[in-house]
């Protein structure tokens, strides 16, 4: 299947990567979200994005941002979705939510349309249940940041058939990402270990065993890690941390999933990291 017009459900860190990446690798792109604030903010994100990740210099044959973002229509109707063929969803990360959307996409989009789940943790064979096409829901887990982050976890619900997967990995080819086929699981491989990772930092620093620089500085220097568990956990978003870690304890019923009262606090408080301005770290 060739697809030409991708939807991407949600604008926020994750869809504002995932609609710049199909937009500049040739795809027609409906970037819905719900409200008008939202998709004006995600408008700009991408405009400086795109200048700051240097996908355009002035005076070298790049696309500027004005011919990238002819690619994306901004919508808070779902129904501009009607002639998406292959639909991309990254809203926050709560089962109601994503079933609502589901349900909603299943009635409007065409009866083809594949639907790819960006989650972190929620079972892809879980979401497929709310659908009547079980064999073309797909998990499609992207690296944040999406432009330039090569890999990109793809899951294969209980029902997703070969087509399913051939179809995803091509447009994923297009968008110049290699990709590795796990079997469905909440947190599939990655988040599975990272969010546990994570966690299991935040009760080292609430439990005062070290500072954050401290805990960071373990992972870079001793392990070589680009970037230490506190620092990840401020890129991904705190909010989508405690989401992700109780998506894992209700899944698998087993405390060790149990998140630590200090991220709890934390996402109260508003500190949700680098898309607040404030997590473990200070953004300006
Ligand atoms: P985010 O909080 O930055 O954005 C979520 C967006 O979803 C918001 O703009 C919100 O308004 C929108 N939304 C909520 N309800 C909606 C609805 N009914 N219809 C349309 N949009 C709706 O979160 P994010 O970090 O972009 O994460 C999105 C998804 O991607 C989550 O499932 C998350 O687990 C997953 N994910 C996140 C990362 C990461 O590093 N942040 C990496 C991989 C996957």
């Amino acid at each position: 299947m060739n697809i030409q017009v991708v939807g991407v459900v949600g604008a926020g860190v994750m869809g504002i990567g995932v609609s710049q990446n199909l937009a500049q690798t040739g795809y027609q792109v409906i970037l819905v979200d719900i409200s008008e604030a939202i998709l004006e903010r995600a408008q700009q994100e991408i405009r400086k994005n795109i200048r700051f990740q240097g996908f355009f210099k002035k005076g070298e044959n790049t696309k500027s941002p004005d011919d990238i973002l002819k690619n994306i229509q901004f919508s808070t109707d779902y129904r501009f979705l009607e002639n998406a063929e292959f639909v991309i969803e990254n809203a926050t990360e709560k089962w109601d939510i994503k079933k609502e959307i589901y349900s909603k996409i299943d009635h409007i989009c065409p009866k083809k349309a594949i639907f790819a789940a960006n989650t972190s943790a929620i079972s892809i064979t879980r979401l497929a249940s709310v659908t009547q096409r079980a064999d073309q829901v797909i998990g499609t887990h992207f690296m944040n940041p999406v432009p330039i982050k090569p890999m990109v976890e793809v899951i294969r619900g209980y029902h997703t058939s070969q087509e399913t997967i051939t179809t995803t990995q091509n447009v994923l080819a297009q968008m110049g990402k290699e990709c590795v086929i796990v079997n469905d699981s909440p947190g599939f491989v990655s988040n599975r270990v990272l969010m546990l990772t994570i966690n299991e930092a935040i009760f080292l620093l609430h439990e005062q065993v070290a500072t954050v620089e401290e805990v960071d500085k373990i992972f870079k220097s001793c392990f070589g890690h680009k970037m230490g568990p506190l620092e990840t956990a401020d890129l991904i978003g705190l909010d989508t941390i405690l989401y992700s870690i109780e998506v894992l304890y209700e899944s698998f019923n087993d405390s060790k999933y149990r998140p630590c009262a200090m991220l709890k606090k934390m996402v109260d408080a508003g500190l949700h990291g680098r898309k607040s301005g404030q997590g473990f770290y200070t953004y300006n």
